[in-house]
């Protein structure tokens, strides 16, 4: 639906464009070709053409309502890099031909309190997420990037070094920032033991990330055939979580573990790896709640906290500190015809380490 502009409107009125996209129209469909409509742009809006866009497990969570918060049809899709076309008459950060990125969230309130310390993902009247979340301009869901381009203010768009490689960089959007930011937020650094479980998507940055920050770095994984691959990604020790004796070799031991895990596992024992004081942060956002046992807290002093991925000045620190310091995400590019056998893939934990979507396949 459009909305119309009314005098008491702060916005212009849209005239939308319609543009390829895959999209869900159920929980029990596969993803196919769809057709979107962005809105023209606004004085501060930004065309992209998307060139890439990651594949993040948060999509097939929605994809398939396992939130239980779902609007059909859903387009996925936040780690998007591509390049300006057009700019609306007030855009002064970027012009035609430039890179540019969009990550989870493309607008709020811009005038609580969390919004003006930079954690817009923490907005009181609740950000716009890139897809799923409530399109201001047009009304209905927004729509992400599995489509061909977006347009999003330049408040909400991030830089990305002209010589970055693109299709390595989308994941950053994501991946990255929610590393980045509780990495960053619990003070990561040199002389600290830190435990990264899970090596998907979230996971492989979250080592190349904490060893670049300078910890002792500690991967988890379900997966004995991924540990190579940990060290060599970054991590100085790999540990197969379902051997209780290797697991046990680390008991009361680590300041912080960034739980990066999609599916239903036991916390517990990730709990009791902690030392007195430490940290068990969960980015990972399975579908059921996970049961504590109280006395893995209370022994210990030990916090289990959460976070959300990260604000756009952080983000933007991020990307820069990933061109500075060379990090970019492992990945598989997929053409968008792909991406149904790429969830399966992603279920069984077979990803190494993100998929990538080349848009050009959309035109294909
Ligand atoms: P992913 O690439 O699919 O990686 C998840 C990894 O978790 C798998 O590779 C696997 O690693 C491990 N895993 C999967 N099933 C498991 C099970 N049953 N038991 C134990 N380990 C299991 O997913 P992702 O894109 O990194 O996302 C991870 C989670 O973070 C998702 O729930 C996603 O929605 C959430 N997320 C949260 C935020 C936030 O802001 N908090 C942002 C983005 C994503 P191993 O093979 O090494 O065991
Ligand atoms: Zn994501």
């Amino acid at each position: 639906m459009i909305m119309s502009a009314s005098t008491d409107s702060p916005l212009t009125p849209a005239a939308p464009r319609a543009v390829r996209a895959w999209s869900a129209q159920s929980a029990a469909s596969q993803l196919a070709p769809f057709s979107i409509q962005r809105r023209d742009p606004l004085p501060t809006d930004v065309v992209i053409d998307i060139l890439y866009c990651g594949v993040c497990h948060s999509d097939l969570h929605t994809v398939r309502n396992e939130w239980r918060n779902t609007v059909y049809p859903v387009v996925p899709g936040h780690e998007i890099v591509g390049r300006v076309v057009k700019t609306g008459r007030d855009v002064k950060r970027f012009k035609e031909g430039d890179l540019a990125a969009v990550g989870c969230m493309v607008d709020s309130c811009g005038a609580c309190s969390s919004c003006l310390s930079g954690l817009e993902q923490f907005c009181e009247q609740v950000a716009t997420f890139t897809y799923n979340g409530t399109d201001k301009h047009l009304g209905g869901p927004t729509f992400g990037g599995y489509a061909e381009s977006i347009v999003v203010d330049q408040a909400f768009t991030l830089r990305i070094s002209a010589n970055a490689d693109l299709a390595a960089t989308a994941p950053l959007l994501c991946a990255g920032i929610t590393t980045y930011s509780p990495l960053r937020h619990w003070k990561v650094g040199p002389g600290q033991k830190v435990g990264i479980v899970g090596l998907g998507g979230l996971g492989h940055m979250g080592v190349k990330l904490a060893r670049a920050f300078g910890a002792h770095v500690v991967l988890f994984t379900t997966s004995p055939g991924k540990a190579a691959d940990a060290l060599r990604l970054g991590a100085h020790e790999v540990v197969v979580s379902k051997n209780a004796d290797e697991m046990g070799k680390h008991a009361n031991s680590f300041d912080f573990i960034l739980d990066a895990v999609s599916a239903a596992h036991d916390v517990n024992a990730y709990l009791s790896l902690l030392k007195l004081d430490g940290t068990l942060t969960l980015v990972g956002a399975p579908e059921a709640p996970l049961p504590v046992s109280a006395f893995n807290l209370i022994f210990g002093r030990r916090q289990f906290a959460g976070s959300l991925i990260g604000g756009i000045a952080e983000t933007q620190e991020m990307l820069d500190f990933c061109a500075e310091h060379g990090i970019v995400s492992d990945i598989e590019i997929i053409g968008i015809q792909r991406i149904n056998e790429a969830y399966e893939r992603l279920l069984k934990g077979d990803v190494r380490y993100r998929f990538v979507i080349d848009m050009a396949s959309l035109k294909s």
